[in-house]
């Protein structure tokens, strides 16, 4: 699959993408108290793919998610936008983000900005970020108030 602007402008293609560097992603999940494994990649505003894992611990409360490792890799590499999310978990129910993560995902969304999940079929259905996070608090909350 080549990178060209026709390609990418291809819902189909960016969800093969995503789905395929997500489903990496949960197969080196770290995940031995609950053995759910999650894997999350995330398209940026230049093009890049970041993905994670979910990384638990002994001491439960310590451990992290698929999206929040996601976002870090992003973030780390210079990334600042998210134009595309997809979360694959396993089982089958809908491995929607945590409402902690649809928060760390609005930091670097836009209201319409599409979060995907999928399963172990591929992607099961999309959603908006405004209709995971209606009436959200983002950064533009701060800079309201002067
Ligand atoms: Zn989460």
């Amino acid at each position: 699959m080549s990178d060209t602007p026709a390609d990418l402008a291809e819902p189909a293609a960016q969800d093969t993408e995503l789905y395929a560097a997500a489903r990496s992603a949960r197969d080196r999940a770290h995940a031995p108290y609950s053995r759910f494994r999650v894997g999350a990649a995330l398209r940026d505003d230049t093009g890049a793919i970041h993905s994670g894992c979910n990384v638990e611990n002994a001491a439960y409360p310590v451990g992290t998610c698929a999206e929040a490792g996601a976002i870090a890799a992003m973030v780390a590499q210079g990334g600042r936008r998210i134009e595309a999310i997809l979360v694959l978990g396993e089982g089958s129910a809908l491995c929607t983000p945590c409402g902690a993560c649809r928060q760390r995902i609005r930091e670097f969304a836009r209201p319409e900005t599409p979060i995907l999940v999928a399963g172990a079929e591929g992607v099961r259905t999309r959603f908006t970020l405004e209709q995971l996070l209606p009436a959200s608090f983002g950064p533009e909350t701060l800079d309201a108030a002067g």
